[in-house]
């Protein structure tokens, strides 16, 4: 498969070359030239097929030759290498839970699987590959995980500073190794800035910089497995689905929206955001304008100018009238959110996180605009006990860590603070 800028059409490479760029030199996000279709044979025999088989098929032709058919298939399996339950909660809604995996949260899915393609990409390359990634709190950890020890990579995670979980703040800056994490003074979206201008800093070329966002081709495709995943669960249902997507940087929703491209069917997309509201006003004036980024207790959603959302025109031919039939977007108060951990709580004895809190929101919320008969989903896109914080004190409750994490929680902050542009040059010149 090839890819193109979306900021030249002209400008075309390899999955290889993209995953190993992460964005265009023209600053445009790659886009594959064509979306291939799955025919109705593999939707009609789904329930036969095992979740490594469906991930193969799903990302094969995305892929292409570049990676060895075997593999591939290692890769994808050992991606996948946990459970991907989907729990019913209320009449029609349920919830895939995406927190199973090494780090709690969806991000182990794309970072796992990008993590393995570069690792075979750079395999007897003699330079060094850097990657230079921002997070919200989800992506740093994940990315950390994905690449730790492995050989010819470093890892460069800047996230902003008091900004994240006090967890996920231990997943970013407790491995050490190759792993080195950055505080920024300021938000996500300054991260996310120094980091698209690094990338095409000229005097940074030595360090060969590539990204592990969901700008990357490598991260955003694979994201696509679990709306597969989840359908093989609940096809059975033969009602329409509608899918609610904790929407932050708008790469996990992308992912889904371009699954429902390649033929799955999913009837209708909701983009849930809490305060930073830019795509729910975008669908009420047309107009796309981002405000100061607002902090949540949805942190990881804390994005004002979110990068995929070019992506999600490009899947609608930039029609903005199309893309409506499509997808709803709606944005959520902290307190909102709040409310609903609280009855989920006490109602059904579901632990919600605040991401997929806000999810399941835009369920209620699509329920109660359209009236319509459809079975709800809406993504857990991480585990309640990175945000002990604000669950605790809400609910009286103390959320037992889980085995897995009880090491980290010991584990020593190492980091580095800094306040500007020139200082992140400082550091990846060292
Ligand atoms: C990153 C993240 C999101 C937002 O995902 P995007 O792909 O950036 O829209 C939602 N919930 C959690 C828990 C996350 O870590």
């Amino acid at each position: 498969m090839k890819y193109y800028s979306l900021n030249n059409p002209q400008l075309v490479t390899s999955f290889k070359e993209a995953a190993i760029q992460g964005i265009a030199e023209d600053k445009g996000l790659y886009f594959p030239i064509e979306i291939p279709r799955l025919d109705k044979a593999f939707f009609d025999n789904i329930h036969q097929l095992s979740k490594d088989e469906i991930a193969y098929q799903v990302i094969s032709p995305f892929v292409g030759n570049e990676i060895a058919e075997e593999e591939l298939r290692e890769i994808v399996r050992e991606t996948l290498a946990f459970d991907f339950p989907v729990e019913p909660l209320d009449k029609d809604v349920y919830t895939l839970e995406l927190f199973h995996g090494p780090t709690l949260a969806f991000k182990d899915v794309g970072a796992g699987f990008m993590s393995r393609c570069l690792r075979s990409f750079v395999r007897g390359k003699k330079e060094k590959v850097t990657i230079l990634v921002a997070t919200s709190g989800d992506t740093g950890g994940a990315v950390a995980y994905g690449f730790y020890d492995v050989e010819g990579i470093e890892v460069v995670i800047l996230y902003p500073k008091g900004k994240v979980s006090s967890i996920q703040e231990k997943q970013l800056t407790t491995l050490g190794k190759n792993i080195k994490a950055i505080e920024v003074e300021g938000s996500f979206d300054d991260c996310q800035a120094m980091v698209k201008r690094a990338f095409l800093d000229k005097e940074l070329q030595e360090c060969h910089l590539t990204s592990a966002n969901s700008i990357n081709v490598a991260r955003w495709l694979p994201q696509m497995f679990y709306y597969f995943l989840m359908y093989k669960e609940l096809q059975h249902l033969n009602k329409p689905l509608v899918v609610s997507v904790p929407s932050g940087n708008f790469g996990n929703i992308c992912a889904g929206i371009l699954a429902q491209k390649m033929g799955l069917p999913i009837s209708h997309f909701i983009a849930a955001t809490n305060a930073n509201d830019t795509i729910p006003r975008f669908f009420s004036s047309k107009a796309y304008a981002p405000k100061q980024t607002i902090e949540t207790i949805s942190n990881a959603m804390d994005v004002s100018d979110p990068s995929n959302f070019v992506r999600i025109l490009e899947l609608f031919a930039k029609n903005a009238e199309e893309l409506g039939k499509d997808l709803s977007s709606y944005s959520f108060t902290d307190e909102a959110t709040l409310g609903i951990i609280e009855e989920q709580y006490l109602k059904n004895g579901y632990l919600l996180d605040p991401h997929g809190a806000v999810g399941y929101l835009g369920i209620k919320k699509y329920t109660e605009e359209t009236n319509s008969d459809f079975t709800g989903v809406f993504l857990g896109t991480a585990h309640p006990v990175k945000f002990p914080e604000c669950i605790e004190k809400l609910l009286q409750i103390e959320i037992p860590i889980p085995e897995g994490l009880k090491d980290i929680m010991q584990g020593e902050k190492r980091s580095t603070v800094i306040n500007d542009y020139e200082e992140l040059k400082r550091v990846l010149l060292k």
